[in-house]
């Protein structure tokens, strides 16, 4: 552990009539929980996400706790406790599918590069943590998370909120700015410059400009993450309200390339920006559902995602009328495997998207009897779907869509869009954190702009 006296970080204390965080706002189960530890004798406080969207009037996507006992301590106070993680171990405290996030202060990194110390329980190669388990005090626990903003603990002991790194500040001022020196922040986790645009994005923050400039040059590093935890990020990314937004802000950075490598150069590639349109719809169209708390599925912006990959395979880089069902099907297949090489995508999403692929050379028809047998496919409506952004973006004729757009309105038989679903509130962290995209439902076409 790096000897705490070294840092001589005053932190700047806002006391409780300084800031707008209130106890009426966070969960009643995360104060059960600061409460059962303060009562216990350790230090208590409200981090990260939840502090931060506090104090911007938002609400928290889940609270997280920071304490100085260990997870075995944390374990001890709670029935309902689990210790999970590896590479970052951490106490879950569960109510059914709510589960309140308590993580051990942490030790700052020493900033030696390869180390692998002898209890294991910090691991790091070429300057990447591999695995962080050595505890400390609070004051290196904030110094080595990742950005100012996310640094800010509130203290359930007098209701202060304990700044060691100027985020109140950069909240002010809309900044997303990393902790330190931003190359080493980078090469610790490279996810931290996904992160970076994700926070941008949600908040309408600027990143700056020192924490933005390294990230074109160490996106290759993306190339180290296990494709899981990419998987897990670009559904944080993309599908949380600011996907239009958020997929700009990747490709800008050079991150959008370490992420769908074959559909970026295929964007590149393509002058006249039919499939930017396309993903931009897809896009769109999520954010739209997100935003109005309805139901949406990873398999279907995935499957948008990697159609420009499937199409640049295809003779004219599209996908025509007299189409060679083999090659297409080969296409679909590469397609897909040399994606789940960067991002893993679970398969219960893979089979669907699948579905909706091989479903779209079968809407080349205008015949009403072959049109009614597709109805009755199970992939129907969110095939359907995707034939008509395919149409919005000018990827298909113009006339195909409105025909089938025409048929699937006015016909009896056509399966109705997916219902609206209220968006539950509460911010609490889910046991899974994509179980409403699980059930398969797709965004609806919305011809008339909702
Ligand atoms: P949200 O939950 O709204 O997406 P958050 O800031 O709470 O945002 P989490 O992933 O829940 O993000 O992480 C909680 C906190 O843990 C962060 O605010 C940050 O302080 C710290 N943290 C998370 N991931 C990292 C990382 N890769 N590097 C450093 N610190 C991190
Ligand atoms: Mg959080």
């Amino acid at each position: 552990m790096s000897d705490p006296q070294s840092l001589a970080t005053q932190p700047t204390i806002i006391a409780r009539d300084e800031h707008v965080i209130s106890r009426s706002q966070i969960s009643e189960r995360a104060l059960t929980v600061l409460y059962r530890l303060k009562n216990a004798g350790y230090g208590a406080y409200l981090v990260g996400g939840g502090v931060r969207d506090l104090s911007l009037g938002r609400e928290p996507k889940d609270f997280d706790v920071a304490t100085d006992a260990t997870p075995e301590q944390v374990k001890s106070l709670f029935r309902n406790c689990r210790l999970i993680g590896r590479r970052f171990r951490l106490a879950h405290v569960h109510w059914g599918p709510d589960i309140i996030e308590v993580a051990t202060f942490r030790a700052l990194h020493p900033p030696a590069a390869d180390e692998a110390d002898n209890d294991g329980e910090r691991v790091l190669e070429d300057g990447m943590i591999l695995r962080d388990n050595v505890y400390g005090n609070i004051e290196e626990d904030a110094l080595r998370r990742d950005f100012t903003i996310n640094a800010l603990y509130y203290n359930i002991a007098d209701f202060s909120v304990v700044d060691y790194a100027g985020g109140m500040a950069d909240l002010k001022a809309g900044r997303i700015r990393l902790i330190g020196e931003p190359a080493v922040r980078y090469r610790e986790d490279p996810v931290r410059m996904l992160r970076a645009v994700r926070f941008a994005a949600k908040l309408g923050f600027v990143i700056d400009a020192d924490t933005a400039a390294p990230i074109p040059r160490m996106a290759d590093t993306l190339d180290d993450i296990p494709a899981a935890r990419l998987f897990d990020e670009v559904l944080k990314l993309l599908m949380a309200g600011q996907g239009v937004e958020t997929f700009e802000s990747l490709r800008q950075h050079g991150l959008f390339r370490y992420l769908f490598p074959a559909t970026d150069t295929a964007l590149d590639d393509d002058v006249d920006a039919q499939l930017l349109t396309f993903l931009a719809r897809a896009l769109e169209s999520t954010d739209r559902r997100v935003n109005d708390g309805r139901p949406v599925t990873p398999a279907f912006l995935f499957a948008a995602l990697i159609w420009p990959a499937i199409l640049t395979q295809l003779p004219g880089a599209r996908l025509q009328g007299d189409i060679n069902r083999e090659l297409f099907e080969q296409s679909v297949t590469e397609a897909l495997e040399r994606q789940l090489r960067q991002v893993a995508i679970p398969k219960r999403f893979a089979l669907p998207m699948r579905e909706i692929w091989a479903l779209q050379p079968r809407f080349d028809t205008r015949s009403e009897s072959k049109a009614r047998r597709l109805f009755s496919h199970p992939r129907f409506r969110a095939a359907y779907d995707f034939l008509l952004l395919r149409g919005e973006a000018g990827l298909v004729d113009p006339e195909l869509a409105r025909w089938w757009e025409h048929f699937a309105t006015t016909s009896e038989d056509a399966p109705p869009p997916t219902p609206a679903r209220r968006r539950r509130r509460g911010g609490r962290k889910r046991r899974n954190p994509d179980a409403s995209a699980a059930q398969l439902t797709q965004p609806d076409s919305d011809p008339a702009g909702e």
